[in-house]
């Protein structure tokens, strides 16, 4: 089956980019977020959300995880003002990763996938290192007010090796600086040999529980259109990997708009958080699918 989401994909690369259309926004002043053109961030079922070790919901239910057969050549790398990102070309003859989500009845095609500094959400009231997002659109039901899915995961550098997969996902965006508009202005990074790896990016998703709840995106215009769900068990990468994820974010230089000299990529917080901060819950549920399989 091969899903073509060439528009599809642009509008969300907008929402999630969200600079040029929805204005200049940062992360030491969240609070103004709500001032911006069209912004629903002071609404009522807003992400991130904190969450809390909790029961299964009955009754259990697997979450249906389909690779599709696009591989890392069909995504475009990007090192963007708030993290990484990595979007599925929209060109590519490759079908798209996709899932379905227990209790609903469309399937969510994979557009692309992104990381913040350090997490949004919490579990049981910690932080994590990184949080990964991995942004799909509702197929077909053009009506319905959730028409995205996000996959999230935290991400910790407690693995005593690099994660293979994750290596890949660095070189691209390691590749990616030396192509950047405007120009980057260095970079200490250059290539290096790739381990081999499997290229699913469910794979670390299949089998594992999840909290699902009802929000929104977390980046301006905060639009309330965003079926979330949350893995309980973080990804692991090395602490070699989460130093490049970091100086990538962080430290990558462009050349300003009169070439005098470089200006930061990021929009992160003195902190060097590229993260909002949980927000209210405001009586919706939380339900955890714990997985049967
Ligand atoms: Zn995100």
């Amino acid at each position: 089956m091969l899903f073509r989401i060439a528009a599809l994909s642009s509008i969300l690369l907008q929402a999630f980019t969200a600079d040029a259309a929805a204005g200049a926004f940062d992360y030491d002043h969240v609070e103004l977020w709500a001032d911006m053109p069209g912004s629903e961030c002071n609404g009522k079922a807003n992400s991130p959300i904190a969450l809390y070790t909790s029961d299964c919901t009955a009754p259990q239910a697997d979450y249906k995880f389909t690779p599709g057969t696009c591989g890392i050549d069909n995504y475009d790398f990007y090192v963007t003002k708030n993290g990484v990102q990595m979007a599925l070309d929209t060109a590519a003859s490759c079908s798209n990763p996709t899932v379905k989500i227990p209790n609903i009845s469309s399937t969510y095609t994979h557009l692309q996938t992104h990381i913040h500094l350090s997490s949004e959400h919490s579990i049981d009231g910690n932080f994590y290192g990184a949080e990964m997002h991995m942004v799909h659109k509702r197929i077909g039901d053009d009506t319905s007010s959730m028409q995205y899915a996000v996959i999230g995961t935290m991400i910790e550098p407690t693995a005593a090796a690099n994660n293979p997969m994750f290596e890949a996902w660095l070189q691209r965006w390691v590749a990616a600086l030396k192509t950047m508009t405007p120009t980057v202005c260095e970079s200490c990074w250059g290539a290096y040999p790739l381990e081999a790896y499997e290229q699913n990016v469910y794979q670390g998703f299949i089998g594992k529980d999840f909290w699902h709840y009802d929000g929104g995106l977390t980046t301006p215009a905060c639009t309330e259109a965003v079926e979330w769900n949350f893995t309980t068990e973080p990804m692991q990468i090395s602490v070699k990997q989460y130093q490049m994820l970091t100086e990538l974010i962080l430290d990558t230089r462009i050349q300003n708009d009169d070439d005098t000299k470089c200006k930061d990529i990021t929009v992160a917080a003195v902190s060097g958080s590229t993260s909002r901060p949980p927000q209210q819950l405001n009586g919706r549920s939380v339900v955890k699918y714990c997985s049967f399989s």
